[in-house]
């Protein structure tokens, strides 16, 4: 595996997430993509209303914003103290949410203005040494890095560091507050984590990313130093054995010698991520290609239909190849959000349209799947079958983290909330990549790309689509160089049968089929050309692979992209309104129907001898009807 140098010398320039130095593909940031119509778009209009709100209320409700002032003001102690080890990390998510959001909106002044608010409350708990934690290190309480396998010290910090990169990219880091205090923070972890300091590591991995970025944005090797030297010590049993196991932080076998992702599925999936961007860093083929190969085997054996990651509730963690249990399920939002985090490093370091596959598949159905559509109640934990119908959540009332069988406004454990927001206002950065030669379209939505290829050419894209409710994407060039270049278009593995048209303004229209994988038009474009992908947006019958015992003798429903799901609401209007939800089995040699964009199937209870159509629901939407039992594998009646 080869790392090529990089790209252009103004990657920091660009609002990124992730600004890798090497890799094969360049990433575009929210300068350069806009979603400006369709299903995204109004999913990031919700998330940057609503959901910002929504969030801001709860943590000044819940006291974890107070706790800053408190420690400012010297009056913060083991006794006034709201929330979890945690809770820090949630204000510094919401803070990068706000970042990039300020961003997309092209500059928002109310916005900013609450945004610089709480940077100052943040930034006044920061202790003169760069110390910034509201848990550890005050008389009363315990002292700092005093529990590094629970306390979340360096995991808060890393989240801080993220904010900060948000925030660095979008506004400039001269003179920004927020970035000077990740950067006396990150001074601070360097000197007590350093060669000669403390050996240990986090209990809870994401400072790996934090300081690669930070180091990225500030072009300070000792950030990216020391992102290398958390990787490199996890592993050796650095930290205390506990109940589940070392392997729960990823602590039992150093990264470079794992199989799979194991243990805490956000844990392994942040520490996988910062593992990508120390490799592209130190240029450490090896490592990457052991990343690879986990990456591989865990979406092969240890991923759910909707990208869920994680089947053990008690630990949150990967189960074993094939444990896949549907009603067991935990594929916590963040989980997947991680898992987003992971495969967007890989892609840009090797390219590939699996990547891009599987971001969109976990986007569409984790992600997408956690908010509700109001953006004001969540999803901790995404099960992917519902046997009892859930309970409503007081909208008033914070829930016990995974236990809310319905969306619920907030968690006494909160993590998932605030990474949604600021995955969705970050979203524009994971449509497309460039290269010196071309430009490459990873996710489909209505947006505009403008960006440049080798020697400055500009090159600026218009797409429409009302993906994925309809397979059409047409991109029309706005701009282009005089030469040829190449636009890629990744074919998601499921459409068999996609065509590429192309529509140049003076010249013959082409029609190419396009197999599962990328396809490229490389071509001498004009402004006006335009190339059209129809993608086979219809139902589909998926078969689980035969060694997961779970869902042996089921099928499930897809549509393009997106996973769906039989809810229990839809049966009162059918022949089988009095059936055991249980009892119901799918008659696949029916095939489908459609009505009015829902799709239906034929469903059967045998003991009862009854059939019936049944509407499906896409999954990311279920459950917004209130209580209602669910199920996205379907027993098929040949079952014996
Ligand atoms: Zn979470």
């Amino acid at each position: 595996m080869t790392l090529t140098p990089p790209i252009t010398a103004e990657l920091d320039a660009h609002r990124v997430p992730a600004a890798p130095a090497h890799g094969t593909l360049r990433p575009l940031g929210l300068d350069e993509v806009v979603i400006t119509g369709g299903f995204w778009h109004r999913r990031q209009e919700v998330n940057g209303t609503a959901t910002l709100d929504h969030i801001e209320q709860w943590l000044e409700r819940e006291g974890w914003l107070a706790n800053f002032d408190l420690a400012a003001a010297g009056t913060l102690d083991a006794g006034n103290r709201r929330g979890r080890e945690f809770s820090d990390s949630e204000i510094y998510k919401y803070l990068e949410a706000v970042a990039w959001e300020i961003a997309r909106r092209g500059g928002d002044a109310g916005l900013e203005v609450r945004y610089r608010r709480l940077v100052k409350r943040v930034a006044a708990a920061q202790e003169h040494d760069g110390y910034l934690n509201t848990r550890f290190g005050r008389a009363s309480q315990e002292p700092r890095w005093s529990d590094l396998e629970w306390g979340h010290e360096l995991y808060n910090l890393g989240h801080l560091f993220q904010a900060a990169v948000a925030r660095g990219r979008t506004s400039g880091i001269d003179g920004d507050l927020l970035v000077e205090v990740a950067r006396r923070a990150a001074d601070l972890v360097c000197d007590v984590f350093g060669p000669d300091g403390d050996q240990r590591v986090c209990g809870h991995a994401e400072v790996e990313s934090g300081l690669a970025e930070l180091g990225r944005l500030l072009d300070e090797p000792a950030y990216l130093q020391q992102a290398r030297r958390f990787v490199e010590r996890r592993g050796h049993h650095v930290l205390q054995d506990i109940e589940w196991g070392r392997s729960y932080f990823q602590d039992e076998v150093p990264i470079r010698n794992a199989e799979g992702l194991h243990g805490h599925a956000v844990r392994a999936n942040y520490l996988a991520a910062g593992a990508v961007d120390v490799a592209v860093e130190a240029q450490d083929a090896s490592l990457l290609q052991a990343l690879h190969e986990q990456w591989r085997h865990t979406i092969e054996r240890r991923t759910y239909l909707t990208g869920g990651q994680g089947s053990h509730h008690q630990d949150e963690a990967f189960g074993e190849d094939w444990e896949l249990p549907s009603d067991r399920a935990y594929s916590e939002t963040c989980a997947g959000i991680a898992s987003i985090y992971f495969t967007w490093r890989l892609l840009l370091a090797e390219s590939g349209a699996q990547y891009g596959d599987l971001i969109e598949r976990t986007l569409f159905n984790v992600v997408e799947t956690s908010p509700a559509e109001d953006g004001r109640s969540f999803y901790y934990a995404n099960t992917l079958h519902q046997r009892t119908p859930g309970d409503e959540a007081d909208p008033d009332t914070i829930s016990p983290r995974a236990h809310s069988s319905l969306r619920a406004p907030w968690f006494e454990v909160s993590c998932c909330p605030p990474n949604t927001a600021r995955t969705f206002a970050s979203l524009a950065a994971y449509v497309a990549t460039a290269t010196n030669r071309g430009i490459q379209l990873h996710q489909y939505a209505t947006s505009t790309v403008d960006t440049r290829l080798a020697g400055g050419a500009e090159v600026a894209l218009d797409v429409e689509t009302e993906y994925p409710r309809r397979g059409e994407v047409t991109v029309r060039v706005r701009r282009s160089p005089t030469e040829p270049w190449a636009l890629s278009l990744r074919i998601p593995g499921w459409a068999r049968g996609a065509t590429v048209t192309i529509r140049p303004l003076s010249g013959d229209t082409e029609q190419h089929e396009a197999q599962p994988g990328t396809f490229t038009a490389q071509r001498t474009f004009a402004e006006g050309d335009v190339v059209e992908l129809t993608l086979p947006v219809q139902p589909r019958f998926t078969e689980p692979d035969r060694r997961i015992d779970a869902v042996r003798g089921c099928v499930a429903v897809e549509c393009g992209p997106e996973v769906l799901a039989l809810e229990s609401v839809d049966l009162q209007d059918t022949d089988l309104r009095s059936s055991e939800f249980a009892d119901l089995t799918v008659d696949t040699a029916a095939g489908f129907r459609e009505d009015g964009g829902r799709v239906l199937v034929r469903l059967e209870d045998a003991t009862a001898g009854t059939a019936a159509w049944v509407p499906l629901v896409r999954y990311h939407s279920w459950a917004e009807r209130g209580p209602s039992r669910m199920r996205v594998w379907l027993p098929l009646a040949t079952t014996r």
